[in-house]
């Protein structure tokens, strides 16, 4: 049985807690890997190594950074399909699916080349006379990364590259149902250059969470994963004076108006609540239908479903794979055999004809879906779409902001006015206009609104290089004997 490991100093650290976790293969059920589970002593080693680590990274100079970072992105781009390959296999995405997941990823990791330009201050000469004053960006220290199962080469992409350019070292706790991508990343940034103890991992569960949450030693948190353990994570952090920001559950709108041009609106439903069996933050789940197009609209989506092409991801031509536990699969279908029961409709039913093998759940429709209903009140976090008949865009958009959620949304509509008039009313961190999933380039940064989002950062991007420094400002004067005087007065500036 394979064993997946600790990644510290800059080697794998097998584990000696004599606790294991199960990586399933969710396309057999079977399990492929045991993955160690850290002791107490075995974080507080790799905050040890992080914290020894830091002074010389801090101290390493930009254009160094830089380069580390721009071996690292020659690195993953040349190592696409392996780690693609290797994530799909325990997540159950399929390949080209997992492919987009990588190259996403490395957008940040481009970004992070930019370090030298993105540190940059502010200077002001003669604020006073013979006084200059400017900012400076440092990094905090050791830095905690917990990650979420659904995108695990991305997620841990989108914090170590600013984090680490930044200057700062990096204690990583991936999810522990599919950590072997982490660990080939982490290997190739030690090719890339990047010193021992700079990066590093530990494979863990909650012990290992609550450790970094509480240890005196880590100065910033950031966690992407369901809202009741974002909560957590955010109120246990601060409690303890760490700065956190943590992502938290979702549950988007993809709201229809009469005008919009229908076919592309299905496709664009199809893809965003299908693809990557619905285990993603920003697919759509649900679908706001105007009742004037409704019918032909779920029609459409209705159509186009027997064309998806469900399995193994190993199987070429599957468009969609399994979802990530038989614990995962059984509560995703409770909540399509639910949906009649409190009065849907289930147009298209995923728990028929599903593999014999594996945890699978085919796509599925629910049609007459109300507020109040738990298909539609609660994350279901799987390939089912539940569709919401509104009368216009005022009842869609008073849905959408009456959502205990905020993470991404999307209007579909050829007026222009309406959806300028949505991008201005609607209470969601990430808004799509005929966009079904608009997650943010690297360049602007991610992140929802209300219980999609515990803290004042989003991640990555800009806000991703505010959360990993504290700027300092310097005032400054050199010795000047014409205008140095004892003055006992407030500062001012003269
Ligand atoms: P999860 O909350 O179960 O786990 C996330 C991380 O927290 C894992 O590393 C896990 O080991 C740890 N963890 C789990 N239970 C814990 C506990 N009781 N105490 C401390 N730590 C604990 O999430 P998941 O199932 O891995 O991921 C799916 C969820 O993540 C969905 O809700 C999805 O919407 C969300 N997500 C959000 C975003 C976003 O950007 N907002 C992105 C991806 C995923």
């Amino acid at each position: 049985m394979q064993r997946i490991s600790h990644w510290i100093d800059g080697k794998v650290v097998v584990g000696t807690s004599g606790r294991s976790g199960i990586v399933f293969d969710p396309a057999t059920g079977e399990q492929q890997a045991a993955v160690d589970l850290a002791s107490l002593a075995e974080v507080d080693h790799a905050i040890a190594v992080a914290k020894a680590a830091f002074p010389a990274w801090r101290a390493t100079n930009l254009s160094r950074r830089a380069e580390v970072m721009f071996r690292l992105r020659e690195l993953v781009d040349a190592n696409r399909k392996e780690i693609a390959t290797l994530l799909s296999k325990e997540h159950g995405k399929v390949l080209s699916d997992a492919l987009g997941e990588v190259a996403r990823g490395l957008e940040n990791i481009e970004f992070a080349c930019g370090i030298p330009h993105l540190l940059k201050g502010g200077y002001s000469e003669q604020a006073s006379t013979g006084v200059d004053v400017y900012s400076i960006k440092q990094p905090l220290g050791v830095v905690a990364g917990i990650t979420p199962f659904n995108f695990p080469a991305m997620v841990p992409m989108w914090m170590f590259a600013n984090a680490i350019a930044c200057g700062n070292t990096v204690v990583l706790k991936p999810s522990e149902k599919n950590p072997s991508s982490a660990m080939f990343v982490a290997e190739l940034f030690k090719q890339a250059g990047l010193p021992d103890g700079v990066y590093n991992i530990v494979q863990g569960d909650k012990l290992a969470v609550d450790r970094l949450l509480e240890h005196p030693d880590i100065q910033a948190v950031s966690f992407v994963g369901s809202t009741p353990i974002a909560k957590y994570v955010y109120e246990t952090g601060t409690k303890n004076g760490k700065r956190v920001q943590a992502l938290g559950g979702a549950k988007n709108h993809m709201l229809v108006l009469a005008d919009a041009d229908l076919d592309m609106a299905a496709d664009a439903a199809v893809s965003a609540a299908y693809g990557s069996a619905g285990e993603r933050c920003m697919a759509i789940s649900v679908l706001l239908a105007s009742e004037a197009i409704a019918d032909d609209l779920v029609a459409k989506i209705k159509d186009r479903i027997p064309a998806i092409k469900v399995g193994p991801a190993s199987e070429d031509g599957n468009e969609m794979g399994p979802l990530i536990t038989g614990e995962h699969r059984d509560k995703v279908a409770g909540y399509i055999g639910g949906a009649t029961e409190q009065g849907a409709t289930v147009v298209v039913d995923g728990r028929d004809d599903v593999p014999a093998n594996g945890f699978f759940v085919k796509p599925s429709l629910i049609d007459h879906v109300k507020p109040g209903m738990r298909c539609y009140d609660e994350e279901i976090f799987g390939p089912v779409l539940s569709v919401v008949r509104v009368k216009g865009y005022d009842d869609g958009l008073a849905l959408i902001n009456d959502n205990q959620f905020g993470n991404g949304t999307a209007i579909f509509t050829r007026d222009g006015g309406a959806a300028r008039q949505f991008e201005f009313d609607v209470q969601v961190g990430m808004v799509g206009v005929n966009v079904p999933i608009p997650v943010p380039v690297s360049y602007y940064s991610f992140g929802g609104w209300k219980a999609s989002l515990f803290g004042d950062q989003h991640m990555y991007g800009p806000e991703g290089i505010n959360f990993y420094t504290r700027s300092k400002v310097v005032t400054k004067r050199w010795p000047d004997p014409r205008t140095s005087q004892v003055d006992l007065g407030f500062p001012q500036n003269r």
